[in-house]
């Protein structure tokens, strides 16, 4: 799969898309991570990227060209089939669905905001998906673009060395994921469950859903709300309300 990834200030993602998992992956052809600088693509002598907001105010707003000429130059004609991600604290709350759904993509583009942020007929006519990383407000859409980079190529096949991991993962199944534990095994007195240490498959296997649903139960109740859960499961969840954390 392939990203572009265009910004003010691509060196500060550099690092992170070489390192570890998807440094790997990239090494692997699994994925293309490029990163534009939407400088290089203003027309104007001083390389002018940004202006002040029409009607006043503080702030600079990035202006409409330069984004719209990067685009078009490193898209080409996929330009109208690609997705097009306008990162922003407006846009539809980012979640494990949405990276599910990017990586279904053979392509996608992200455009990272500063400032004020950007000129609204790039929301308008240039982006055709807006997506926030949650209620907050970051200086950049740089760690944006990376978080969305990183959630959706971690589910492409052979990004992570564990086919199973991603399919197990906490939201994944709509159900907060288990504890782990490695050695050792006492650790300042702190033992890891007798359970996960008897090579029994079937009876870690139910201690791991148990505590998956406990976690759930405790943390984020209304992930409960949202999936269909066995009779035994429903038993378990209703003995757990009664006895309490
Ligand atoms: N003035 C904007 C507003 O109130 O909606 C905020 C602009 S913010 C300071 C600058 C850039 O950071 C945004 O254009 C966006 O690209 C990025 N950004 C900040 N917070 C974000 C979030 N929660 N999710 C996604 N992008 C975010």
């Amino acid at each position: 799969m392939r990203f572009d990834v265009f910004s003010l200030f691509p060196e500060v993602m550099q690092e992170y898309v070489q390192t570890s998992i998807l440094g790997r992956a990239r090494q692997a052809d699994l994925i293309d991570v490029r990163l534009h600088n939407i400088r290089d693509y203003a027309a104007d002598k001083h390389r002018t990227t940004d202006d002040v907001p029409f009607g006043g105010g503080g702030g600079m707003v990035m202006k409409p060209e330069p984004i719209f000429s990067a685009l078009e130059a490193v898209l080409g004609e996929d330009l109208n089939s690609v997705r097009i991600v306008l990162l922003t604290p407006q846009g539809r709350p980012f979640k494990q669905s949405v990276a599910k759904d990017y990586s279904k993509q053979k392509r996608l583009a992200l455009i990272c905001g500063r400032y004020e942020g950007v000129d609204e007929r790039v929301r308008q006519h240039l982006a055709t998906d807006e997506v926030s990383v949650g209620d907050y407000v970051l200086t950049g859409g740089e760690i944006p673009a990376l978080l969305v980079i990183d959630a959706t190529a971690r589910l492409l096949p052979g990004v992570l060395g564990d086919e199973l991991a991603a399919t197990q993962d906490t939201y994944a199944r709509g159900l907060l994921e288990h504890a782990h534990y490695t050695r050792p095994a006492d650790f300042r007195g702190w033992l890891v469950p007798e359970i996960l240490r008897s090579g029994d498959h079937a009876r870690i296997e139910a201690w791991r859903h148990e505590d998956s649903l406990r976690r759930t139960l405790h943390r984020r109740p209304d992930l409960l709300r949202a999936i269909e859960l066995s009779d035994e499961d429903r038993v378990f969840l209703e003995k757990l309300n009664h006895k309490g954390p």
